[in-house]
């Protein structure tokens, strides 16, 4: 069964589809509840339609490292993208660390900011690693190569429940229906069509901020839904791990909380087909690899949490944020390879914009 570590948001937002919105946003995720924060900071009446709880989807199953960029180094990423393109992916995650941690206001949402550690796999990734060390300093960021991994003193952690609840916090009373599952949405030639289960609702624009699951309601959008697993030790008394820790191309992950618990996650390379699925339950492969490499890192306590969560990937590794292209009035704010933490608020701002 699938536990996640991170406790859910408290508050219950119960309710039923409207029969018309301006804007209608489906999916309760860290994208959706930052795109009614961008909108109502902009004061347009937005309502966000989740079929489950608000954090119920990977946002509240995920690690919680806010990393600059994405999952390719910075040298692959210069390679994939151009320089310039790279740098801005990187500038973006920077303020998306910084403006999402803001939005929450002083409420608590367990951020800490004690830098990440890239550690090689081998030779190939230590190359790339070092080059990658003199591209981000020649372009103004913060980054070095201690002599065995690329420390990026900015980087940070979050509890992902604890910022998405934040966030939803701020909602105004009714602007979140939760245990509302859309069914099919429609472009007609003045508004959009949206349906859930026997209810249907006139929307003037409807944004879909439901990442990994997109392609169950809209499938012409090529997002591919992809397994992450993890678990949670109980509380080591030892310090373990210095700062979160992101090895083997973004493959592997692990992180200690200020409590002392292990949050260890990834190995999906082991079995990188039988992940790509919409089924969120733990395989006992990946857990096994999870466990043993929990126990080399020095944690002794017992497993308490084995969860596992939908990611969206895309082609390019890159967000999709604006217009579906041929669904007149739909947006899209998803696909977020992996890394939705260090990209969903500011994709969120991008497309409150264009609203
Ligand atoms: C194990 C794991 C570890 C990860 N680690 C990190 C990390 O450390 N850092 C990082 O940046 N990212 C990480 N990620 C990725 C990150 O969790 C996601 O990119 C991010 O949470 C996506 O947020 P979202 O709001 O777009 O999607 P989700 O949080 O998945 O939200 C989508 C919501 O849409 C709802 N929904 C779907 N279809 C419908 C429908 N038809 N009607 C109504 N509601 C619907 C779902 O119920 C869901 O709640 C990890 C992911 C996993 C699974």
């Amino acid at each position: 069964m699938s536990t996640p570590f991170w406790a859910p948001p408290p508050e219950k937002y119960p309710g039923r589809l409207p029969e018309k919105a301006d804007v209608l946003i489906i999916g309760g995720g860290i994208a959706g509840t930052s795109l009614l924060w961008h909108l109502a900071a902009r004061r347009i009446p937005a309502v966000l339609v989740e079929r489950e709880r608000i954090a119920w989807g990977a946002s509240g199953r995920n690690a919680g490292f806010l990393l600059a960029g994405v999952a390719s180094s910075y040298a692959e990423a210069v390679r994939l993208y151009g320089r310039e393109k790279a740098r801005e992916v990187w500038e973006i995650t920077n303020e998306n660390h910084d403006r999402m941690i803001e939005a929450a206001r002083g409420q608590e949402v367990g951020h800490r900011r004690r830098g990440s550690a890239i550690l090689p796999s081998g030779d190939e990734e230590r190359a790339r690693l070092v080059e990658s060390e003199h591209l981000l300093q020649e372009d103004g960021f913060d980054a070095r190569w201690d002599g065995a991994r690329l420390v990026n003193p900015r980087d940070g952690e979050v509890d992902p429940a604890a910022m998405v609840a934040a966030l939803a916090r701020q909602a105004r009373p009714g602007a979140i229906l939760e245990g509302v599952g859309v069914t099919a949405v429609q472009p007609r030639s003045h508004d959009v069509l949206v349906t859930a289960g026997d209810v249907q609702c006139e929307a003037g624009v409807v944004i879909l901020a439901t990442n990994g699951y997109t392609s169950e309601l809209v499938p012409s959008v090529k997002i591919q839904p992809t397994r992450a697993q993890m678990l949670a030790t109980a509380p080591e008394p030892r310090d373990l791990v210095d700062m979160p820790v992101y090895s083997h191309y973004g493959y592997r992950y692990w992180r200690q909380l200020r409590t002392g618990e292990i949050l260890i996650g990834g190995w999906r390379d082991t079995t990188p087909e039988t992940e790509k699925t919409f089924e969120d339950e733990p395989t006992p492969e990946i857990q096994e690899h999870l466990e043993r490499a929990a126990r080399e890192l020095g944690a002794r306590g017992e497993i308490t949490h084995r969860w596992a969560g939908t990611m969206g990937f895309t082609e390019s590794g890159l967000p999709m944020g604006g217009p579906l292209e041929g669904m007149k009035g739909v947006y899209i704010c998803a696909g977020f390879t992996g890394h939705g933490m260090a990209f969903a608020f500011m994709t969120a701002k991008k497309v409150a914009e264009m609203i």
